[in-house]
């Protein structure tokens, strides 16, 4: 078992792991840059080691810095959050050749998610439903152009390496293909370091659907239903919510048990979620991620679980604390992600919070590292907060962002808040028909934010 866990992350994700570890009566290390200092997770952990300046580069993906840190403050094993090294098979590798252990899956099965060629044809062997496409990457814009003529057009040209909505192109004609191509090949060599690219039948009006899935590495894995996160801009989820609105527990039970199985096959170990787009019944694999999401809580308010702590178990080589039967679903949950970003552009409003009251009462968590007077320094990601609502149904969690949205007062700067107020008020938000475009053509419109 684990004495002290070090949290290679800042933010609201680094406290959400303090407090877990806190629960199981882990000591907690955090890192952090210099801008990092004054940080909420820096005063919540119950120890703390700069790991070097702003740019995150030089700190929190210095890999010999954090293994620095461990050394230092003896802390065994790593947590890594989301983003920043949660899915660098490298960097595991590197952790356990320390002799430490990494808090998630093995190197060997986030190289093999983190292709999403390899990922594809991994998960179409274990039986997992995929978007129709090329087999394989790629090579040159004629290969391209049959394989498109034959699979029909829309089609979108994606990066082997891609991630974060980069590296991806549509053409929705032939006349576009070549354009498509070239793009997705320049823009993956530029921001991966990998022109590879492959070609996928693109879906019109698909909603993202994705499935939670933990295993034990042991050959035991289980699911935890789905979650809808079609309401995206530019490719980044916004808001997230579960259970699906048009999922029912057939559907849920079936494809839920696809992915625990696929998973489960492949000793997968820990947290993992399989993405889906989903149009006229059907499920469509495009990737996995190989490490907790950003919208876990919501799954985690409708289960009544604490993900985390599983991640924490299975690492130390301990089973799941719960079998597939004992996972009841109760209720609806949504998230929304309060980022510091001027609306209605979005343009990223770091600054200094003059004034901080979170939300709170009967099924309300807001997950924040903000604090009265603390500074946003302007090297990071602008999520600041993650407020979260679960009710007996999708009825009374909407009733309940609303009155929580009317809690949250976050003075000094602006925030992405106003926009989830504006939403609520639209009809094909309060009945759940909404797809992955339906976000940016009501932004188009020029709603009033
Ligand atoms: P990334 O890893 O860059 O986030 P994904 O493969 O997860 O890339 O795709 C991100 C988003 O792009 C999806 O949620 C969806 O909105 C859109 N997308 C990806 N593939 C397709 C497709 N075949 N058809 C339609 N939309 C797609």
């Amino acid at each position: 078992m684990f004495d002290k866990i070090l949290i290679a992350n800042r933010g609201e994700i680094a406290l959400r792991v303090i407090r877990a570890c806190r629960e199981m009566g882990i000591r907690s290390v955090a890192v952090h840059s210099t801008a990092d200092a004054d940080a909420m997770h820096v005063r919540m952990a119950d120890e703390s080691v700069c790991i070097g300046p702003p740019p995150s580069p030089d700190s929190y993906l210095s890999i010999p810095s954090i293994i620095s840190a461990c050394e230092i403050t003896g802390a065994q094993a790593i947590h890594p959050g989301y983003g920043f090294l949660s899915e660098n098979a490298r960097f595991v590798q590197i952790v356990e050749d320390h002799g430490l252990t990494f808090i998630g899956p093995s190197a060997e099965h986030i190289r093999m998610m983190g292709d999403k060629i390899t990922a594809k044809e991994t998960m179409k062997a274990l039986g997992v439903p995929c978007v129709p496409g090329s087999e394989g990457g790629v090579p040159d814009v004629e290969t391209a152009r049959k394989l498109a003529a034959d699979m029909g057009y829309p089609v979108i040209v994606k990066a082997t390496a891609g991630g974060g909505g980069r590296g991806m192109k549509l053409a929705r004609g032939p006349e576009d293909l070549e354009r498509a191509f070239q793009t997705a090949r320049a823009e993956a060599k530029a921001a991966f370091g990998n022109d590879e690219v492959y070609i996928e039948k693109y879906l019109q009006k698909p909603r993202h659907i994705e499935i939670q899935v933990f295993g034990d590495g042991q050959g035991r894995a289980v699911h935890l239903g789905e979650r809808d996160c079609s309401l995206q801009r530019r490719h980044q989820k916004v808001l997230e919510e579960a259970p699906g609105p048009v999922i029912d527990a057939e559907t849920r039970a079936r494809i839920g048990k696809v992915c625990a199985d696929a998973v489960a096959r492949i000793n997968y170990r820990g947290a993992g979620t399989i993405e889906f787009l989903y149009e006229d019944g059907e499920f469509y694999f495009i990737e996995m991620n190989t490490r907790l999401q950003v919208e876990h809580p919501v799954t985690e308010a409708i289960f009544g679980v604490d993900l985390v702590r599983e991640q924490i178990r299975v690492a130390e080589g301990r089973p799941l604390s719960f079998d597939q039967d004992d996972l009841v679903l109760n209720g609806h949950a949504i998230e929304v992600r309060i980022n510091a970003e001027r609306l209605p552009n979005f343009a990223p409003c770091p600054g200094r919070i003059t004034a901080y009251h979170a939300p709170g009462g009967l099924g309300v968590r807001m997950d924040s590292a903000l604090y009265d007077g603390y500074s946003i320094p302007p090297y990071y990601d602008s999520l600041i907060g993650k407020l979260i609502v679960h009710g007996r149904d999708r009825g009374e969690a909407l009733a309940r962002l609303d009155r929580a949205l009317g809690e949250l007062i976050v003075d000094g700067i602006e925030t992405t808040a106003p926009l989830f107020s504006a939403l609520l008020l639209e009809p094909d938000i309060q009945r759940g028909d909404y797809n992955i475009h339906w976000l940016e053509r009501w932004l188009e419109a020029g709603p009033e934010l």
